[in-house]
């Protein structure tokens, strides 16, 4: 079974919990966090996951942001 893993930006309304949400690549790293941040889910990450996109990439070292730093 996969781990369930959502991410939010500090700055975003919204959290996100499918890795082919693009707004991940608008996201900067520096306001990325882990969690929901007690925001609701992102309606975009809602229907990839309805369409049958999957949810995250199961493996721990693989974050949904490529950090330059
Ligand atoms: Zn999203």
């Amino acid at each position: 079974m996969k781990t369930s893993r959502s991410w939010h930006s500090l700055k975003g309304s919204v959290y996100h919990d499918n890795d082919h949400c693009e707004t991940v690549l608008l996201m900067q790293a520096r306001n990325f966090k882990t969690g929901t941040g007690g925001k609701p889910l992102c309606r975009n990450c809602a229907s990839l996951t309805a369409a049958g996109f999957a949810k995250v990439i199961d493996d721990p070292d693989c974050i949904p942001i490529r950090q330059s730093v």
